[in-house]
């Protein structure tokens, strides 16, 4: 049965942590608002993504210290194993509670209609809302909003690799469920996914190629920054880097990967393929070219305020092709929720300095511009580079891989970036983040590593001595 005439003020699309965020500030300046979603719900980070993945790897960084501890003088009675079984039901126990607390709220919420079904644009530029699905009530409707809110997230890519249909591969999803760890994986791709998820794989007890089309991992430029990664996780893992993936083929149960490095070529065999080669937005089914928004490069064109191209649309989180992370889904979907109810007073979303973070380990993280970077944008950098090395806290530790370095304007001495490879990398740079988001100088910089790089940048600039972007070779400054 079809109903039809259902108006709201907003109507967004995906209840994920975008469409969730867009739903409340949409809602706050006193629209009404119904949020669509074919389900499951719980959103991906709780899901899928973010939370089921940190889960694995902090088994996966217990079991790898089992093999330093001997190390610091402390001998287990036998070698360590990794029990894949306990770690899989405690990450299928948390997950749920994670999620149960989103469902639960999401379906409760009062600042919203919640609608279970799949969204279609009608030509009529009505939408057509199919209730025939996990958790909806069969009907099928017709919705009229004033405006709308694309907040669909995203789905796998897989690349156009010759044989890739035939061969049975896995996606992230699936290494959260695996019945076993394989003995042998092939992970496509060297992004945050890939590279934590190949971690993970490894010290579970799989051997592990990891194959990356380019020569940068973990979002880090060429340089000694990137070497140190590159160190650590070779000890780990077969990278092939710079190595395109040219065709897959599966001979019995296993899959034969062939791969080519410049001239040379070469076949590698493996239990599993992994295919972790990125993200894009997911518009399937969304016939969102029926109501005028362009798409380019799978990503739909949208300006600042994240309006498509039909004013009366916005777009916010994975949906809008923006770096997949859980913060920018939830400030563009502010954005976009206030700006499609009050298009009168459009908002930007908080452009914060770009921050990433890897948890891989090493773990990499990253805030705003590298040295690089900071060239192109017309400053005059100055870095100070050291490697945890030597740094006394690391080796106290006995966490020594990686190095860090910080970028500031020699000018204003304003910092522009920082890049830290290495423990607590993802916590430092937070540091990092606030000090640049007020604005500091490399003066009012504190903490462990840290004022040891802004003391040796300070006092190159006060000898006028700024490196200009070189790379210092480090020295021992304490
Ligand atoms: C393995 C993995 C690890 C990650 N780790 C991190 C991390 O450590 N840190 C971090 O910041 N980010 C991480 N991310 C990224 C982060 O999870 C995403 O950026 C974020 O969750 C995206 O939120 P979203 O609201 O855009 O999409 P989602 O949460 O996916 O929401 C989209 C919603 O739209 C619904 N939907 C889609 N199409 C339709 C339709 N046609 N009709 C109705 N409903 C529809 C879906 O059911 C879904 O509920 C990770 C991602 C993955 C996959």
């Amino acid at each position: 049965m079809m109903t039809s005439g259902e108006r709201f003020d907003v109507i967004v699309i995906g209840a994920g942590t975008a469409g969730l965020s867009a739903a409340k500030a949409a809602q706050q300046t006193g629209a009404r608002v119904a949020v669509i979603d074919h389900g499951p719900l719980g959103t991906l980070c709780a899901r899928k993504g973010c939370m089921p993945s940190k889960i694995l790897l902090h088994s996966a960084d217990a079991m790898a210290r089992t093999g330093r501890l001997p190390h610091l003088g402390v001998d287990l009675p036998e070698p360590a194993s990794f029990n894949w079984p306990v770690v899989r039901a405690r990450t299928r126990e948390l997950v749920a509670d994670f999620v149960g607390h989103v469902v639960r709220a999401t379906e409760s919420s009062d600042k919203f209609t919640l609608i279970r079904g799949a969204a279609a644009f009608a030509e009529d530029g009505k939408l057509r809302v199919d209730g025939d699905v996990n958790g909806g009530d069969g009907r099928e409707r017709l919705l009229e909003a004033r405006s709308w809110i694309i907040a669909t997230g995203s789905a796998p890519t897989i690349p156009p690799i010759a044989g890739i249909e035939k061969v049975p591969y896995i996606l992230s999803d699936d290494v959260f469920t695996l019945d076993e760890i394989p003995r042998s994986v092939a992970v496509l791709g060297g992004g945050p996914i890939g590279l934590e998820l190949g971690q993970f794989l490894r010290r579970a007890g799989a051997e592990v190629h990891l194959v990356q089309r380019g020569r940068t991992l973990a979002r880090l430029s060429e340089g000694p920054l990137l070497d140190s990664l590159v160190t650590a996780l070779s000890r780990e893992l077969t990278l092939h880097l710079e190595t395109t993936t040219t065709a897959v083929r599966q001979e019995g149960a296993e899959t034969c990967v062939s791969l080519r490095r410049r001239d040379l070529e070469k076949e590698i065999r493996v239990d599993r393929l992994f295919v972790a080669a990125g993200r894009h937005p997911d518009l399937e089914g969304l016939r969102v070219e029926r109501v005028g928004v362009r798409v380019e490069r799978g990503v739909p064109v949208h300006d600042e305020h994240l309006r498509t191209s039909n004013p009366n649309i916005f777009v916010a989180g994975d949906a809008a092709g923006a770096p997949a992370l859980l913060h920018t889904a939830s400030l563009q979907g502010h954005a976009a929720g206030h700006n499609a109810a009050r298009p009168d007073e459009l908002q930007i979303p908080p452009i914060a300095p770009l921050l990433t973070i890897v948890f891989c380990d090493p773990t990499v993280a990253t805030v705003g511009l590298d040295p690089e970077a900071a060239r192109r944008a017309g400053y005059s950098p100055c870095v100070a580079f050291r490697p945890w090395s030597d740094q006394g806290k690391a080796r106290v530790i006995d966490q020594t891989e990686g190095a860090a370095q910080l970028v500031v304007d020699a000018v204003s001495k304003k910092i522009l970036g920082c890049q830290i490879v290495g423990p607590h990398a993802d916590l430092l740079i937070h540091l990092i983040s606030y000090a640049m988001h007020f604005g500091a100088t490399v003066d009012d910089l504190l903490a462990e590593m840290i004022p040891s790089l802004a003391q040796r940048i300070v006092r190159d600039l006060e000898k006028h001595e700024c490196l200009r972007g070189e790379v210092a070779p480090c020295d021992q400054m304490q």
